[in-house]
Protein backbone atom coordinates (compact mmCIF):
# COMPACT_ATOMS: atom_id res chain seq x y z
CA UNK A 1 0.00 0.00 0.00
CA UNK A 2 1.22 3.51 -1.01
CA UNK A 3 0.75 6.50 2.00
CA UNK A 4 0.70 10.04 1.35
CA UNK A 5 -1.04 13.06 3.55
CA UNK A 6 -2.96 15.80 2.84
CA UNK A 7 -4.45 18.55 4.68
CA UNK A 8 -8.02 17.81 3.20
CA UNK A 9 -9.14 14.93 1.63
CA UNK A 10 -13.02 15.04 -0.02
CA UNK A 11 -14.74 12.36 -1.21
CA UNK A 12 -17.02 13.18 -3.86
CA UNK A 13 -16.28 15.31 -6.70
CA UNK A 14 -19.95 16.75 -7.29
CA UNK A 15 -20.89 20.24 -6.38
CA UNK A 16 -20.42 19.94 -2.67
CA UNK A 17 -16.89 18.38 -3.14
CA UNK A 18 -15.97 20.63 -5.28
CA UNK A 19 -17.11 23.58 -3.73
CA UNK A 20 -15.38 22.94 -0.39
CA UNK A 21 -11.78 21.95 -2.64
CA UNK A 22 -11.96 25.14 -4.46
CA UNK A 23 -13.06 27.61 -1.55
CA UNK A 24 -10.47 26.18 0.71
CA UNK A 25 -7.53 26.17 -1.96
CA UNK A 26 -8.42 29.98 -2.61
CA UNK A 27 -8.28 30.94 0.30
CA UNK A 28 -5.46 28.75 1.56
CA UNK A 29 -3.68 28.24 -1.34
CA UNK A 30 -0.68 26.51 0.73
CA UNK A 31 -2.70 23.45 1.84
CA UNK A 32 -2.98 20.41 -0.05
CA UNK A 33 -6.25 19.15 -0.75
CA UNK A 34 -7.47 15.94 -2.73
CA UNK A 35 -10.79 15.12 -4.32
CA UNK A 36 -11.29 11.34 -4.91
CA UNK A 37 -13.94 11.21 -7.54
CA UNK A 38 -15.21 7.35 -7.88
CA UNK A 39 -16.44 8.07 -11.49
CA UNK A 40 -13.62 8.07 -14.42
CA UNK A 41 -15.13 10.81 -16.53
CA UNK A 42 -18.18 12.84 -16.60
CA UNK A 43 -20.72 11.10 -15.25
CA UNK A 44 -24.94 11.68 -15.47
CA UNK A 45 -26.48 12.43 -12.24
CA UNK A 46 -29.40 14.23 -11.30
CA UNK A 47 -30.63 17.48 -10.00
CA UNK A 48 -30.78 19.75 -13.02
CA UNK A 49 -33.20 22.67 -12.02
CA UNK A 50 -30.60 25.05 -10.10
CA UNK A 51 -31.57 28.41 -7.71
CA UNK A 52 -30.78 31.94 -7.98
CA UNK A 53 -29.25 31.02 -4.39
CA UNK A 54 -26.32 29.66 -5.33
CA UNK A 55 -24.99 32.26 -7.57
CA UNK A 56 -22.85 34.02 -4.54
CA UNK A 57 -21.32 30.25 -3.88
CA UNK A 58 -20.04 30.53 -7.62
CA UNK A 59 -18.87 33.96 -7.93
CA UNK A 60 -16.78 33.84 -4.53
CA UNK A 61 -15.05 30.26 -6.59
CA UNK A 62 -14.32 32.02 -9.38
CA UNK A 63 -16.21 29.68 -11.77
CA UNK A 64 -19.81 31.48 -12.51
CA UNK A 65 -18.65 33.21 -16.04
CA UNK A 66 -17.81 29.14 -16.83
CA UNK A 67 -20.93 28.23 -15.82
CA UNK A 68 -23.38 31.25 -17.57
CA UNK A 69 -21.41 30.73 -21.12
CA UNK A 70 -21.63 26.94 -21.02
CA UNK A 71 -24.85 27.55 -22.86
CA UNK A 72 -27.41 25.98 -20.09
CA UNK A 73 -30.65 27.43 -20.62
CA UNK A 74 -31.09 30.14 -17.61
CA UNK A 75 -34.38 29.65 -15.66
CA UNK A 76 -36.10 32.46 -14.01
CA UNK A 77 -38.56 30.49 -11.75
CA UNK A 78 -40.87 28.03 -11.76
CA UNK A 79 -44.40 27.13 -13.22
CA UNK A 80 -47.22 24.73 -11.07
CA UNK A 81 -50.13 22.74 -11.85
CA UNK A 82 -50.81 22.53 -8.02
CA UNK A 83 -54.04 23.19 -5.65
CA UNK A 84 -57.55 23.16 -6.52
CA UNK A 85 -57.32 23.45 -11.07
CA UNK A 86 -55.50 22.77 -13.14
CA UNK A 87 -54.76 26.19 -13.57
CA UNK A 88 -50.93 27.07 -14.08
CA UNK A 89 -49.62 29.16 -11.47
CA UNK A 90 -46.14 31.31 -11.99
CA UNK A 91 -42.99 32.07 -9.75
CA UNK A 92 -40.73 34.48 -11.11
CA UNK A 93 -37.46 35.22 -9.75
CA UNK A 94 -37.26 38.84 -10.92
CA UNK A 95 -39.97 39.63 -8.61
CA UNK A 96 -37.76 39.35 -5.70
CA UNK A 97 -36.51 41.88 -7.20
CA UNK A 98 -37.56 43.87 -3.97
CA UNK A 99 -35.43 46.89 -3.18
CA UNK A 100 -36.25 46.93 0.52
CA UNK A 101 -35.96 43.86 1.00
CA UNK A 102 -32.49 43.87 -0.55
CA UNK A 103 -31.67 47.18 1.74
CA UNK A 104 -33.02 45.99 4.62
CA UNK A 105 -31.31 42.56 4.69
CA UNK A 106 -27.36 42.59 4.08
CA UNK A 107 -26.21 40.00 2.21
CA UNK A 108 -28.61 39.71 -0.67
CA UNK A 109 -27.86 39.82 -4.21
CA UNK A 110 -28.15 43.62 -5.67
CA UNK A 111 -30.29 42.01 -8.22
CA UNK A 112 -31.89 38.24 -7.98
CA UNK A 113 -31.73 37.49 -11.40
CA UNK A 114 -31.35 33.52 -12.50
CA UNK A 115 -30.07 30.63 -12.51
CA UNK A 116 -29.93 27.53 -14.76
CA UNK A 117 -31.72 24.15 -15.67
CA UNK A 118 -28.23 21.82 -15.95
CA UNK A 119 -27.17 18.82 -17.36
CA UNK A 120 -25.20 18.02 -14.58
CA UNK A 121 -22.31 15.74 -16.37
CA UNK A 122 -21.21 19.18 -17.97
CA UNK A 123 -22.15 21.48 -15.12
CA UNK A 124 -20.50 18.84 -12.47
CA UNK A 125 -16.86 19.02 -14.83
CA UNK A 126 -17.03 22.31 -15.09
CA UNK A 127 -16.66 22.89 -11.59
CA UNK A 128 -14.33 20.03 -11.14
CA UNK A 129 -11.88 21.57 -14.02
CA UNK A 130 -12.27 24.87 -11.66
CA UNK A 131 -11.30 23.04 -8.44
CA UNK A 132 -8.05 21.26 -10.37
CA UNK A 133 -6.83 25.12 -11.91
CA UNK A 134 -6.77 26.39 -8.40
CA UNK A 135 -4.45 23.76 -7.53
CA UNK A 136 -6.90 21.09 -5.98
CA UNK A 137 -5.65 17.20 -6.43
CA UNK A 138 -8.10 15.01 -8.17
CA UNK A 139 -7.78 11.15 -8.38
CA UNK A 140 -10.62 9.99 -10.72
CA UNK A 141 -11.69 6.29 -10.66
CA UNK A 142 -10.95 6.46 -6.69
CA UNK A 143 -13.52 4.77 -4.65
CA UNK A 144 -13.08 5.70 -0.94
CA UNK A 145 -13.32 2.40 0.41
CA UNK A 146 -13.52 3.17 4.33
CA UNK A 147 -11.90 5.70 7.05
CA UNK A 148 -8.89 5.31 8.99
CA UNK A 149 -8.78 5.97 12.27
CA UNK A 150 -6.74 6.71 15.44
CA UNK A 151 -7.99 6.91 18.95
CA UNK A 152 -11.27 8.20 18.00
CA UNK A 153 -9.86 10.74 14.94
CA UNK A 154 -10.66 9.86 11.33
CA UNK A 155 -6.89 10.56 10.17
CA UNK A 156 -7.49 9.21 6.71
CA UNK A 157 -8.86 6.92 4.31
CA UNK A 158 -8.64 3.79 2.28
CA UNK A 159 -9.73 3.72 -0.88
CA UNK A 160 -9.32 2.25 -4.17
CA UNK A 161 -7.46 3.92 -6.78
CA UNK A 162 -8.05 4.45 -10.71
CA UNK A 163 -6.29 0.92 -11.26
CA UNK A 164 -8.20 -0.49 -8.69
CA UNK A 165 -4.74 -0.59 -6.44
CA UNK A 166 -5.46 -0.49 -2.67
CA UNK A 167 -4.47 2.67 -1.24
CA UNK A 168 -3.77 4.52 2.44
CA UNK A 169 -4.11 7.87 2.41
CA UNK A 170 -3.86 9.75 5.50
CA UNK A 171 -5.66 13.72 5.82
CA UNK A 172 -5.84 16.34 8.24
CA UNK A 173 -9.68 16.40 7.76
CA UNK A 174 -11.87 13.84 5.61
CA UNK A 175 -14.73 15.63 3.78
CA UNK A 176 -17.69 13.11 2.90
CA UNK A 177 -19.33 14.74 -0.32
CA UNK A 178 -20.49 11.51 -1.79
CA UNK A 179 -24.07 12.24 -1.94
CA UNK A 180 -26.89 9.98 -1.02
CA UNK A 181 -24.23 6.80 -0.90
CA UNK A 182 -22.79 9.10 2.37
CA UNK A 183 -19.89 7.31 2.39
CA UNK A 184 -18.66 8.18 5.97
CA UNK A 185 -22.11 9.36 7.34
CA UNK A 186 -23.39 4.83 6.80
CA UNK A 187 -19.65 4.37 8.67
CA UNK A 188 -20.37 6.35 11.63
CA UNK A 189 -24.34 5.74 11.85
CA UNK A 190 -25.40 9.34 11.70
CA UNK A 191 -28.01 9.41 9.46
CA UNK A 192 -32.12 9.94 10.21
CA UNK A 193 -34.39 9.49 8.15
CA UNK A 194 -37.86 11.38 7.61
CA UNK A 195 -40.65 8.73 7.73
CA UNK A 196 -42.86 11.28 6.64
CA UNK A 197 -41.20 11.47 3.17
CA UNK A 198 -40.12 8.08 1.69
CA UNK A 199 -40.80 8.70 -2.34
CA UNK A 200 -38.98 7.55 -4.89
CA UNK A 201 -38.15 9.30 -8.04
CA UNK A 202 -38.50 7.34 -12.24
CA UNK A 203 -36.92 9.91 -14.97
CA UNK A 204 -36.28 9.40 -18.57
CA UNK A 205 -34.85 12.56 -20.95
CA UNK A 206 -36.35 13.13 -24.76
CA UNK A 207 -35.52 14.91 -27.53
CA UNK A 208 -38.21 16.73 -30.11
CA UNK A 209 -40.39 17.66 -27.43
CA UNK A 210 -42.40 21.05 -28.64
CA UNK A 211 -41.72 24.42 -26.41
CA UNK A 212 -44.79 25.44 -24.71
CA UNK A 213 -44.46 29.11 -23.45
CA UNK A 214 -46.99 28.27 -20.68
CA UNK A 215 -45.20 25.55 -18.41
CA UNK A 216 -41.71 26.67 -19.69
CA UNK A 217 -41.24 29.77 -20.13
CA UNK A 218 -39.33 31.39 -23.27
CA UNK A 219 -36.17 29.15 -24.26
CA UNK A 220 -34.20 31.90 -23.26
CA UNK A 221 -35.53 32.17 -19.51
CA UNK A 222 -37.05 29.12 -18.93
CA UNK A 223 -38.56 27.44 -16.07
CA UNK A 224 -39.08 24.37 -14.42
CA UNK A 225 -42.72 22.71 -14.88
CA UNK A 226 -43.73 21.45 -11.91
CA UNK A 227 -47.18 19.23 -12.46
CA UNK A 228 -49.32 17.11 -9.79
CA UNK A 229 -51.23 13.87 -10.74
CA UNK A 230 -52.59 11.91 -8.28
CA UNK A 231 -50.29 9.96 -7.12
CA UNK A 232 -47.29 12.45 -6.90
CA UNK A 233 -45.94 14.91 -9.24
CA UNK A 234 -43.98 15.53 -12.68
CA UNK A 235 -40.81 17.38 -13.07
CA UNK A 236 -40.48 18.54 -16.83
CA UNK A 237 -37.23 20.58 -17.23
CA UNK A 238 -35.63 21.73 -20.43
CA UNK A 239 -32.07 21.25 -19.68
CA UNK A 240 -30.27 21.63 -23.23
CA UNK A 241 -31.82 22.97 -26.05
CA UNK A 242 -33.62 20.39 -27.71
CA UNK A 243 -33.71 17.80 -24.41
CA UNK A 244 -36.12 17.57 -21.55
CA UNK A 245 -35.83 16.05 -18.16
CA UNK A 246 -39.35 14.06 -16.97
CA UNK A 247 -39.20 12.96 -13.64
CA UNK A 248 -42.46 11.02 -12.33
CA UNK A 249 -42.57 11.42 -7.98
CA UNK A 250 -44.69 8.87 -6.00
CA UNK A 251 -44.77 7.69 -2.51
CA UNK A 252 -42.66 4.36 -1.84
CA UNK A 253 -45.76 3.08 -0.36
CA UNK A 254 -48.24 3.85 -3.40
CA UNK A 255 -45.32 2.24 -6.07
CA UNK A 256 -45.58 -0.86 -4.00
CA UNK A 257 -49.13 -1.22 -3.68
CA UNK A 258 -49.96 -0.86 -7.66
CA UNK A 259 -47.56 -4.21 -8.14
CA UNK A 260 -45.99 -2.19 -10.79
CA UNK A 261 -42.24 -1.72 -12.35
CA UNK A 262 -41.49 2.35 -11.58
CA UNK A 263 -41.04 2.33 -15.27
CA UNK A 264 -44.85 1.14 -15.85
CA UNK A 265 -45.82 3.35 -13.67
CA UNK A 266 -44.26 5.84 -15.06
CA UNK A 267 -45.79 5.62 -18.86
CA UNK A 268 -49.41 4.75 -17.25
CA UNK A 269 -49.24 7.99 -15.32
CA UNK A 270 -47.59 9.91 -18.24
CA UNK A 271 -50.22 9.07 -20.30
CA UNK A 272 -52.53 10.06 -18.25
CA UNK A 273 -51.01 13.51 -18.12
CA UNK A 274 -52.74 15.83 -19.76
CA UNK A 275 -50.97 18.59 -20.16
CA UNK A 276 -47.29 16.78 -20.46
CA UNK A 277 -48.62 13.91 -22.77
CA UNK A 278 -49.03 15.71 -25.66
CA UNK A 279 -45.62 17.60 -25.25
CA UNK A 280 -44.15 14.22 -25.73
CA UNK A 281 -46.20 12.51 -28.25
CA UNK A 282 -43.40 12.97 -31.22
CA UNK A 283 -40.72 13.02 -29.03
CA UNK A 284 -37.82 10.34 -29.01
CA UNK A 285 -36.76 8.57 -25.50
CA UNK A 286 -32.92 9.24 -25.38
CA UNK A 287 -31.64 5.77 -24.45
CA UNK A 288 -27.91 5.58 -23.41
CA UNK A 289 -28.17 9.29 -21.86
CA UNK A 290 -24.84 10.31 -21.17
CA UNK A 291 -23.13 7.28 -21.68
CA UNK A 292 -24.91 5.92 -18.77
CA UNK A 293 -25.93 2.72 -20.58
CA UNK A 294 -29.00 3.33 -19.52
CA UNK A 295 -32.47 5.51 -21.31
CA UNK A 296 -34.85 4.88 -17.82
CA UNK A 297 -33.66 5.75 -14.53
CA UNK A 298 -34.79 5.25 -10.76
CA UNK A 299 -33.39 6.76 -7.51
CA UNK A 300 -34.94 6.82 -4.27
CA UNK A 301 -36.18 9.69 -2.86
CA UNK A 302 -35.82 9.77 1.03
CA UNK A 303 -34.98 12.64 3.36
CA UNK A 304 -33.12 12.33 5.64
CA UNK A 305 -30.76 14.27 8.22
CA UNK A 306 -27.08 13.51 9.77
CA UNK A 307 -27.65 13.68 13.63
CA UNK A 308 -24.08 15.20 12.88
CA UNK A 309 -22.52 16.75 9.91
CA UNK A 310 -19.19 16.41 11.53
CA UNK A 311 -16.87 14.94 14.36
CA UNK A 312 -13.22 14.65 14.85
CA UNK A 313 -11.05 14.86 12.20
CA UNK A 314 -14.13 14.15 9.47
CA UNK A 315 -17.51 16.52 7.73
CA UNK A 316 -20.01 16.03 5.79
CA UNK A 317 -21.78 18.32 3.42
CA UNK A 318 -24.09 17.92 0.86
CA UNK A 319 -26.55 15.74 0.10
CA UNK A 320 -24.06 13.58 2.48
CA UNK A 321 -25.18 15.89 5.24
CA UNK A 322 -28.74 16.69 4.07
CA UNK A 323 -31.37 15.80 1.80
CA UNK A 324 -34.63 17.37 1.77
CA UNK A 325 -36.92 16.69 -1.25
CA UNK A 326 -36.58 17.65 -4.74
CA UNK A 327 -40.02 19.28 -5.18
CA UNK A 328 -38.12 23.06 -4.64
CA UNK A 329 -35.45 21.88 -6.19
CA UNK A 330 -32.87 23.36 -3.29
CA UNK A 331 -30.72 20.20 -3.28
CA UNK A 332 -27.54 21.52 -5.75
CA UNK A 333 -28.43 25.06 -3.83
CA UNK A 334 -28.13 23.72 -0.43
CA UNK A 335 -24.82 21.48 -1.75
CA UNK A 336 -22.98 24.49 -2.99
CA UNK A 337 -23.32 26.89 0.53
CA UNK A 338 -22.77 24.26 3.04
CA UNK A 339 -19.93 23.06 1.42
CA UNK A 340 -18.84 26.71 1.24
CA UNK A 341 -19.76 26.60 5.27
CA UNK A 342 -17.67 24.16 5.56
CA UNK A 343 -14.44 25.66 4.34
CA UNK A 344 -15.03 28.55 6.28
CA UNK A 345 -15.10 26.29 9.18
CA UNK A 346 -12.22 24.62 7.91
CA UNK A 347 -10.41 27.40 7.35
CA UNK A 348 -11.50 29.00 10.69
CA UNK A 349 -10.76 26.03 12.71
CA UNK A 350 -7.30 25.80 11.20
CA UNK A 351 -6.44 29.57 12.50
CA UNK A 352 -7.97 28.97 15.94
CA UNK A 353 -5.61 27.16 18.82
CA UNK A 354 -8.20 27.19 21.40
CA UNK A 355 -9.85 23.62 21.57
CA UNK A 356 -13.31 24.99 22.80
CA UNK A 357 -13.65 27.35 20.31
CA UNK A 358 -13.15 24.91 17.39
CA UNK A 359 -15.42 22.51 19.60
CA UNK A 360 -17.83 25.71 19.55
CA UNK A 361 -17.08 26.09 15.79
CA UNK A 362 -17.91 22.38 14.76
CA UNK A 363 -21.35 22.35 16.79
CA UNK A 364 -22.05 25.36 15.03
CA UNK A 365 -21.71 23.57 11.20
CA UNK A 366 -23.89 20.65 12.53
CA UNK A 367 -26.58 23.72 13.62
CA UNK A 368 -25.81 25.27 10.25
CA UNK A 369 -26.56 22.22 8.70
CA UNK A 370 -29.63 21.33 10.29
CA UNK A 371 -30.82 25.13 9.71
CA UNK A 372 -30.40 25.27 6.19
CA UNK A 373 -32.50 22.82 5.24
CA UNK A 374 -35.36 23.23 7.69
CA UNK A 375 -37.13 25.56 5.47
CA UNK A 376 -37.58 23.63 2.45
CA UNK A 377 -37.99 20.66 4.82
CA UNK A 378 -41.72 22.63 6.44
CA UNK A 379 -42.49 23.64 2.94
CA UNK A 380 -41.77 20.39 1.40
CA UNK A 381 -43.94 18.72 3.98
CA UNK A 382 -46.98 20.95 3.05
CA UNK A 383 -46.46 20.04 -0.39
CA UNK A 384 -47.04 16.36 0.43
CA UNK A 385 -49.89 17.18 2.99
CA UNK A 386 -53.70 16.81 2.72
CA UNK A 387 -54.05 21.00 2.41
CA UNK A 388 -54.19 21.12 -1.58
CA UNK A 389 -54.78 24.95 -1.35
CA UNK A 390 -51.59 26.64 -2.98
CA UNK A 391 -52.50 29.82 -1.31
CA UNK A 392 -52.25 28.15 1.85
CA UNK A 393 -48.75 26.58 0.76
CA UNK A 394 -47.97 30.21 0.09
CA UNK A 395 -48.71 31.34 3.56
CA UNK A 396 -46.60 28.88 5.18
CA UNK A 397 -43.75 30.35 3.16
CA UNK A 398 -44.46 33.64 4.62
CA UNK A 399 -44.94 32.45 7.86
CA UNK A 400 -41.19 31.29 8.17
CA UNK A 401 -39.92 33.91 5.83
CA UNK A 402 -41.23 36.81 8.25
CA UNK A 403 -39.72 35.73 11.23
CA UNK A 404 -36.61 36.75 9.74
CA UNK A 405 -37.27 38.82 6.81
CA UNK A 406 -38.47 42.69 7.93
CA UNK A 407 -39.88 43.46 4.46
CA UNK A 408 -43.49 43.35 4.13
CA UNK A 409 -44.43 41.13 1.16
CA UNK A 410 -47.11 39.09 -0.17
CA UNK A 411 -47.74 35.29 0.74
CA UNK A 412 -46.60 34.52 -2.97
CA UNK A 413 -44.53 36.46 -3.04
CA UNK A 414 -42.71 35.18 0.09
CA UNK A 415 -43.13 31.79 -1.51
CA UNK A 416 -41.05 32.98 -4.51
CA UNK A 417 -38.48 33.99 -2.06
CA UNK A 418 -37.99 31.07 -0.90
CA UNK A 419 -37.86 29.27 -4.41
CA UNK A 420 -34.95 31.25 -5.12
CA UNK A 421 -33.51 29.90 -2.45
CA UNK A 422 -33.10 32.62 -0.59
CA UNK A 423 -34.40 31.31 2.80
CA UNK A 424 -33.19 32.10 6.55
CA UNK A 425 -30.10 30.24 6.28
CA UNK A 426 -28.64 32.53 3.64
CA UNK A 427 -27.98 35.52 6.26
CA UNK A 428 -25.57 33.00 8.24
CA UNK A 429 -23.93 31.22 4.76
CA UNK A 430 -23.62 34.45 2.73
CA UNK A 431 -23.53 37.37 3.57
CA UNK A 432 -19.56 37.75 3.59
CA UNK A 433 -19.80 36.01 -0.19
CA UNK A 434 -20.67 39.91 -1.14
CA UNK A 435 -18.89 41.72 1.44
CA UNK A 436 -15.59 39.94 0.70
CA UNK A 437 -15.00 42.10 -2.25
CA UNK A 438 -17.06 44.99 -1.52
CA UNK A 439 -15.64 48.56 -1.19
CA UNK A 440 -14.18 49.21 2.11
CA UNK A 441 -17.50 49.39 5.14
CA UNK A 442 -18.98 52.89 5.21
CA UNK A 443 -21.17 52.98 8.43
CA UNK A 444 -24.22 55.44 6.85
CA UNK A 445 -24.79 52.38 4.41
CA UNK A 446 -24.52 49.52 6.51
CA UNK A 447 -27.55 47.22 6.59
CA UNK A 448 -28.29 45.18 9.18
CA UNK A 449 -26.12 42.52 9.47
CA UNK A 450 -22.80 43.78 8.28
CA UNK A 451 -22.82 45.75 11.71
CA UNK A 452 -22.19 42.92 13.10
CA UNK A 453 -19.88 41.45 10.04
CA UNK A 454 -18.14 44.78 10.50
CA UNK A 455 -16.83 44.37 13.89
CA UNK A 456 -13.65 43.99 13.95
CA UNK A 457 -13.20 46.58 10.88
CA UNK A 458 -13.54 49.39 13.65
CA UNK A 459 -17.20 49.88 13.56
CA UNK A 460 -16.79 50.13 16.74
CA UNK A 461 -14.49 52.39 17.39
CA UNK A 462 -16.96 54.89 18.64
CA UNK A 463 -18.25 52.14 20.63
CA UNK A 464 -19.93 54.04 23.54
CA UNK A 465 -20.78 53.35 27.00
CA UNK A 466 -23.22 50.62 27.57
CA UNK A 467 -24.26 46.68 28.35
CA UNK A 468 -21.01 44.25 27.64
CA UNK A 469 -21.73 41.52 26.15
CA UNK A 470 -22.59 39.48 29.02
CA UNK A 471 -24.52 41.35 30.50
CA UNK A 472 -28.49 39.66 30.94
CA UNK A 473 -31.08 41.09 28.69
CA UNK A 474 -34.31 42.28 30.00
CA UNK A 475 -37.27 41.57 27.92
CA UNK A 476 -40.71 41.59 27.93
CA UNK A 477 -40.45 37.83 25.51
CA UNK A 478 -39.06 34.89 26.42
CA UNK A 479 -35.97 34.34 25.01
CA UNK A 480 -32.75 31.83 24.62
CA UNK A 481 -29.02 33.37 24.25
CA UNK A 482 -26.45 31.40 22.31
CA UNK A 483 -23.42 32.08 19.98
CA UNK A 484 -23.41 31.19 16.40
CA UNK A 485 -20.80 32.54 13.75
CA UNK A 486 -20.93 34.66 10.78
CA UNK A 487 -18.95 35.13 7.91
CA UNK A 488 -16.25 37.81 8.91
CA UNK A 489 -15.81 40.59 6.06
CA UNK A 490 -12.74 39.71 5.11
CA UNK A 491 -10.33 36.76 5.32
CA UNK A 492 -12.62 33.89 4.79
CA UNK A 493 -13.33 32.89 8.08
CA UNK A 494 -15.97 32.84 10.35
CA UNK A 495 -16.30 35.11 13.38
CA UNK A 496 -18.69 34.69 16.63
CA UNK A 497 -21.72 36.31 17.29
CA UNK A 498 -24.06 36.38 20.00
CA UNK A 499 -27.91 35.36 18.79
CA UNK A 500 -31.13 35.98 20.94
CA UNK A 501 -33.66 33.35 19.30
CA UNK A 502 -37.72 34.59 20.89
CA UNK A 503 -39.81 31.71 21.69
CA UNK A 504 -42.79 31.55 21.69
CA UNK A 505 -45.90 29.76 23.62
CA UNK A 506 -47.61 26.87 21.95
CA UNK A 507 -50.34 25.35 23.82
CA UNK A 508 -49.79 21.88 22.98
CA UNK A 509 -45.69 22.46 22.98
CA UNK A 510 -44.76 24.82 25.30
CA UNK A 511 -42.34 27.17 24.10
CA UNK A 512 -41.24 26.59 21.09
CA UNK A 513 -38.96 28.64 18.50
CA UNK A 514 -39.83 26.97 15.31
CA UNK A 515 -40.97 30.24 13.52
CA UNK A 516 -39.27 32.58 15.49
CA UNK A 517 -36.49 35.36 14.37
CA UNK A 518 -33.15 34.55 15.18
CA UNK A 519 -31.15 37.83 15.59
CA UNK A 520 -27.82 38.31 15.79
CA UNK A 521 -26.51 41.07 18.33
CA UNK A 522 -23.81 43.42 18.46
CA UNK A 523 -23.22 45.77 21.59
CA UNK A 524 -25.31 48.28 19.97
CA UNK A 525 -28.54 45.95 19.78
CA UNK A 526 -27.99 45.15 23.28
CA UNK A 527 -28.43 48.68 24.58
CA UNK A 528 -31.06 48.62 22.27
CA UNK A 529 -32.41 45.68 23.67
CA UNK A 530 -31.94 46.20 27.34
CA UNK A 531 -34.39 49.48 26.46
CA UNK A 532 -36.83 47.81 25.26
CA UNK A 533 -38.00 46.52 28.54
CA UNK A 534 -41.05 48.77 30.19
CA UNK A 535 -41.11 51.10 26.74
CA UNK A 536 -43.76 50.74 24.19
CA UNK A 537 -43.26 52.06 20.87
CA UNK A 538 -40.06 52.07 18.30
CA UNK A 539 -39.98 55.79 18.48
CA UNK A 540 -39.10 55.76 22.23
CA UNK A 541 -36.64 53.10 21.97
CA UNK A 542 -34.63 54.80 19.33
CA UNK A 543 -34.86 58.22 21.50
CA UNK A 544 -33.65 56.51 24.80
CA UNK A 545 -30.64 54.53 22.77
CA UNK A 546 -29.63 58.19 21.27
CA UNK A 547 -29.33 59.79 24.90
CA UNK A 548 -27.35 56.43 25.57
CA UNK A 549 -25.00 58.01 23.31
CA UNK A 550 -25.90 55.00 20.09
CA UNK A 551 -24.71 56.77 17.02
CA UNK A 552 -26.63 58.33 14.81
CA UNK A 553 -26.10 56.36 12.11
CA UNK A 554 -26.73 52.94 13.96
CA UNK A 555 -30.05 54.11 14.56
CA UNK A 556 -31.06 55.06 10.88
CA UNK A 557 -29.78 51.92 9.64
CA UNK A 558 -28.95 48.84 11.52
CA UNK A 559 -31.38 49.88 14.67
CA UNK A 560 -34.38 50.64 12.41
CA UNK A 561 -33.98 47.07 10.80
CA UNK A 562 -33.86 45.28 13.98
CA UNK A 563 -36.59 46.88 15.56
CA UNK A 564 -38.57 46.37 12.82
CA UNK A 565 -38.35 42.54 12.95
CA UNK A 566 -39.32 43.04 16.95
CA UNK A 567 -42.17 44.70 16.01
CA UNK A 568 -42.99 42.22 13.22
CA UNK A 569 -42.93 39.90 16.32
CA UNK A 570 -45.17 41.76 18.12
CA UNK A 571 -42.22 42.57 21.08
CA UNK A 572 -43.04 46.03 20.76
CA UNK A 573 -45.40 48.64 19.22
CA UNK A 574 -44.26 50.11 15.61
CA UNK A 575 -46.81 52.94 16.34
CA UNK A 576 -45.09 56.51 16.76
CA UNK A 577 -46.95 58.09 19.98
CA UNK A 578 -49.65 60.10 19.17
CA UNK A 579 -47.47 63.37 20.25
CA UNK A 580 -44.59 62.43 18.12
CA UNK A 581 -46.82 61.75 14.96
CA UNK A 582 -48.80 65.05 15.85
CA UNK A 583 -45.68 66.89 15.02
CA UNK A 584 -43.59 65.50 12.43
C1 LIG B 1 -35.37 12.74 -7.73
C2 LIG B 1 -34.45 13.87 -7.43
C3 LIG B 1 -34.57 15.07 -8.13
C4 LIG B 1 -33.72 16.15 -7.80
N1 LIG B 1 -33.87 17.33 -8.48
C5 LIG B 1 -33.12 18.40 -8.12
C6 LIG B 1 -33.25 19.66 -8.78
O1 LIG B 1 -34.04 19.83 -9.69
N2 LIG B 1 -32.46 20.68 -8.36
C7 LIG B 1 -31.56 20.53 -7.35
O2 LIG B 1 -30.88 21.50 -6.98
N3 LIG B 1 -31.38 19.35 -6.74
C8 LIG B 1 -32.14 18.28 -7.09
N4 LIG B 1 -31.93 17.08 -6.49
C9 LIG B 1 -30.87 16.96 -5.48
C10 LIG B 1 -29.48 16.88 -6.10
O3 LIG B 1 -29.40 15.76 -6.92
C11 LIG B 1 -28.44 16.78 -4.99
O4 LIG B 1 -28.83 17.57 -3.90
C12 LIG B 1 -27.03 17.23 -5.42
O5 LIG B 1 -26.58 16.48 -6.50
C13 LIG B 1 -26.07 17.07 -4.22
O6 LIG B 1 -24.76 17.38 -4.59
P1 LIG B 1 -23.55 16.69 -3.81
O7 LIG B 1 -22.31 17.30 -4.32
O8 LIG B 1 -23.81 16.73 -2.35
O9 LIG B 1 -23.61 15.14 -4.19
P2 LIG B 1 -23.57 14.44 -5.62
O10 LIG B 1 -23.97 15.37 -6.67
O11 LIG B 1 -24.36 13.20 -5.46
O12 LIG B 1 -22.06 14.07 -5.84
C14 LIG B 1 -21.45 13.04 -5.10
C15 LIG B 1 -20.25 12.52 -5.85
O13 LIG B 1 -19.57 11.58 -5.01
C16 LIG B 1 -19.12 10.48 -5.77
N5 LIG B 1 -18.96 9.34 -4.86
C17 LIG B 1 -19.93 8.66 -4.20
N6 LIG B 1 -19.41 7.71 -3.41
C18 LIG B 1 -18.06 7.79 -3.56
C19 LIG B 1 -16.97 7.06 -3.00
N7 LIG B 1 -17.16 6.08 -2.11
N8 LIG B 1 -15.72 7.39 -3.38
C20 LIG B 1 -15.50 8.41 -4.29
N9 LIG B 1 -16.52 9.12 -4.86
C21 LIG B 1 -17.77 8.82 -4.49
C22 LIG B 1 -20.21 10.32 -6.81
O14 LIG B 1 -19.73 9.64 -7.96
C23 LIG B 1 -20.58 11.78 -7.11
O15 LIG B 1 -19.84 12.30 -8.18
C24 LIG B 1 -32.75 15.99 -6.79
C25 LIG B 1 -32.62 14.79 -6.11
C26 LIG B 1 -33.46 13.74 -6.40
C27 LIG B 1 -33.34 12.46 -5.64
Amino acid sequence: MRKKSWDLIVVGAGPAGCTLATIVKKHAPGRRVLILEKARGPRHHIGESLLPGLVPVLKEMGVFEKIDTAGFPRKIGANYIWGKTREVWENDFNDVNVKEMIERRGGFPEKIEYAWQVRRSIYDEILLQHALENGVEVMRGAAAVSPVERAGRVVGVKALDGEKRAVSLSCGHLADCSGQNGFLSRFKKVREYNPKLKNVAAYAYYQGAPWKYRFNGHPDKTKIFVCSTDCGWFWYIPIAKDIVSVGLVTSQAHLKDTGLEPEELFNKELARCAEIAPLLKNARRIEDFDGSGQGFFTINDWSYLNVAASGPGWLAAGDAAVFVDPILSSGVTLAHVGAHRAAYTLLTQWREKNEKSRAALWRDYDLFCRESAEQFLALALFWYGNDRRAEKWWGRAKELQKAWLPVEMSDHLSFVTVSAGLTRFYERALTAAGLASAEPLRPKDLPFYVSVLGRQKGLERAAVGGPGPDDRLALPHPFVEEIVYFPAAEGARLQPAKRVRFLKRDPKKGLNDALNPRLVVTRYHLIVLGLIDGVRTTHDVLAAAAERGVPAWWLRGPARSFLTELSIQGVLSARRPAAARGAA
